[in-house]
């Protein structure tokens, strides 16, 4: 029959947009700050319709998000280790090419170093795809959930080693399913590699 289906998508949107004010009786009108309330008037189970008024009100990010990528690295920030060997995979991954790696070399010997001297990311290029980190085989780079970083400055928004340095601690934060596999699965190589040592020994 004609103009049933505009029927139903009418009465589909009748149904949220009532939705909305039983579910804002139910949450009460004066509770929008309450914690708790804005991540679950977000969720799947949420009914109605719910507007975030961004930026008064920030939901978090999915763990999933990713946004730019950030250089992990151990120990403190004055004594940096990243995790990163320049190894420049991430580099020949980019789609847009907007990562810059220089190694760094032996002062003395001129040979090249298993860590870069310098890192840039041009963070108005980057797509946020996420190949880098997907590429990278030391685990040292990551994507980052912070997305606000408009500024005036275009040159802000070339970033170096300085900037994409993050402590594995807030890769460990914000992406805590992904850290605990990772650990997993490293312990367990460490774990099949001993014990592959122990039968050489036992061996000869
Ligand atoms: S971040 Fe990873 S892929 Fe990129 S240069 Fe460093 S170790 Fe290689
Ligand atoms: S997220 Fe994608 S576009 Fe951005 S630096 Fe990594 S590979 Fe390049």
């Amino acid at each position: 029959m004609y103009g049933l289906g505009i029927l139903k998508g009418l009465s589909v949107t009748m149904k949220h947009f009532v939705n909305t004010y039983v579910d804002d009786i139910k949450w009460g009108f004066g509770k929008r700050y309450t914690p708790g309330v804005l991540p679950a008037r977000q969720s799947a189970e949420a009914r109605g319709v719910f507007t975030v008024q961004y930026p008064e009100e920030v939901l978090p990010p999915q763990e999933r998000f990713r946004f730019v990528p950030f250089l992990v690295y151990e120990g403190t920030d004055e004594e940096r280790q990243y995790r990163c060997t320049a190894c420049g995979i991430c580099a020949k991954a980019c789609p847009p090419q907007c990562i810059w790696i220089v190694r760094a070399k032996d002062p003395e010997t001129g040979k090249p170093l298993r860590r870069p001297a310098e890192f840039y990311v041009d963070i108005d290029i980057c797509m946020n795809c996420g190949s880098c980190a997907e590429y990278c085989p030391f685990d040292a780079l990551k994507m980052d959930h912070d997305f606000e970083l408009a500024d005036h400055d275009r040159a802000k928004h070339i970033y170096d080693l300085q900037q994409l340095g993050q402590p594995v601690e807030y890769y460990a934060k914000i992406r805590p399913t992904y850290y605990a596999a990772e650990q997993e699965a490293k312990a367990a190589k460490a774990d099949r590699a001993a014990k592959a040592k122990a039968a050489r020994r036992e061996k000869k």
